[in-house]
């Protein structure tokens, strides 16, 4: 097994450095870095500019805009971008909608949303989860009824990321409530200005809103916005959730983020020393870096293997877990780092401190989401459990 970046890949890190260097403003990576709220402009903004530069879906087929990059090479673009803070890249239609689209879509519904995808000028939304069904999805009970040519759909979705933002959202939904729950689900596609659709806020406890509640209310949906066949949308389903949890452990970032608690644990001060000399800071702040050193150090080796042909398997719920506990922890590091400046529980902008420490609470509040998105952890440890020792 070799984990060194050969002289090629070690020269597309550098080239990919230069561009992101050139490219990304100080503007959007202060807020990045500062934690701020990001606006639609904001996230769309740096997807039409990677876009621009044909960077936008590396995992894409290369006739549709893909970059045919190696996985290795995959893994340096996405660090670099987590490293310098670029914007994330909404994955609902990059990385969910259009992987199952080139795997289950009509050729006719490739044409008319992939393009649209690439580009940017549809913003998606992902319509899995409903009360009382996220872990066990197969429960989902939002129905599709056939009229004619096409679909009447009424029920609830919640959580939703970003619906305030979105023209479109991938739902499943029951088309048949007759036999095995899993066999009774269809994916459709749906246009979010269809009329009967209501979007209401959920504002979580960092004050931030980025998840909602999504009503349909006898929403009339065309029969040519269904993906892959009726009844089969558990398979479509599960695909999907695949690449969801391919995304979910942010190196780059977490990298990052290492470096500023660094930086402000060297400024703050415990009896007249920096913070970062003090051993029980110290020794917990190591901790969570030999962590972060094991993550980076895994994914290579599954990227090794990926190079070699194996296919990845529950090792995505592996990269999942470590992934996001290596964020919780370190925005809790951040909190004990920050002390009192950290105490305000909303982002204040006029306060006598920095904009990062007053947001840091906040911060820390809604990476408790990470542990239950794409899939609880606990979820991800019954994957593994199964995958690995039969159970
Ligand atoms: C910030 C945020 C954004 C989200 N965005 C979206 C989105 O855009 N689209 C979407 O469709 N969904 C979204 N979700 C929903 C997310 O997928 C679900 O919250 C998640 O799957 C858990 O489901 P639940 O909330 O119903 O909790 P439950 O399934 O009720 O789980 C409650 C607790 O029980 C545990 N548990 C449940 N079953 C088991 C089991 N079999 N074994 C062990 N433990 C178990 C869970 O781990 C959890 O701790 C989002 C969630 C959050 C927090």
């Amino acid at each position: 097994m070799d984990l060194n970046y050969s002289a090629e890949e070690a020269a597309f890190r550098d080239e990919v450095r230069g561009w992101l260097e050139a490219n990304l403003s100080r503007d959007l990576r202060d807020k990045m870095t500062n934690y701020a709220e990001l606006t639609k402009e904001d996230l769309l903004g740096w997807h039409r500019t990677l876009a621009t530069r044909g960077w936008v879906a590396p995992d894409w087929p290369k006739e549709w805009g893909g970059t045919d990059w190696t996985v290795v090479e995959r893994y340096i673009f996405e660090e670099e971008c987590g490293y310098v803070g670029a914007p994330p890249l909404i994955p609902f239609g990059l990385r969910m909608c259009a992987p199952v689209l080139f795997r289950f879509g009509t050729d006719a519904q490739k044409q008319r949303f992939l393009p649209r995808i690439y580009r940017g000028d549809d913003f998606w939304c992902q319509g899995y989860s409903e009360p009382g069904s996220g872990s066990d999805l197969a429960s989902l009970k939002t129905r599709a009824v056939r009229q004619g040519d096409h679909y009447v759909v009424t029920g609830q979705k919640i959580w939703t990321t970003l619906a305030h933002h979105a023209d479109w959202i991938f739902c499943l939904v029951r088309t048949d409530a007759s036999g095995k729950r899993q066999d009774g689900i269809s994916f459709l596609l749906v246009d979010m200005r269809s009329p009967g659709i209501t979007v209401r806020p959920i504002i979580l406890m960092d004050g931030g809103h980025d998840v909602n509640e999504v009503f349909f209310d006898d929403v009339k949906v065309p029969a040519e916005n269904l993906v892959h066949e009726e009844g089969k949308g558990w398979t479509v389903a599960k695909y999907l959730l695949g690449h969801e949890r391919m995304g979910t452990g942010r190196i780059g970032q977490s990298k990052r983020e290492l470096a500023q608690l660094k930086e402000l644990a060297a400024r703050q001060t415990k009896d007249g020393r920096p913070l970062l000399e003090d051993t029980r800071f110290a020794d917990r702040l190591t901790r969570v870096e030999v962590e972060l050193m094991a993550l980076e150090i895994t994914n290579l080796r599954f990227l090794d293997q990926l190079r070699g042909g194996r296919p990845p398997g529950a090792e995505v719920s592996m990269l999942k877990i470590k992934g996001t506990e290596i964020q919780q922890a370190l925005t809790e590091l951040m909190m004990q780092a920050a002390g009192p400046f950290a105490q305000a529980f909303r982002p204040v902008d006029n306060m006598d401190f920095d904009h990062f420490t007053a947001r840091l609470a906040a911060r820390y509040c809604n990476m408790r989401k990470t542990s239950i998105y794409a899939g609880s952890n606990e979820i991800q440890r019954n994957i593994i459990a199964k995958a690995t020792l039969g159970l």
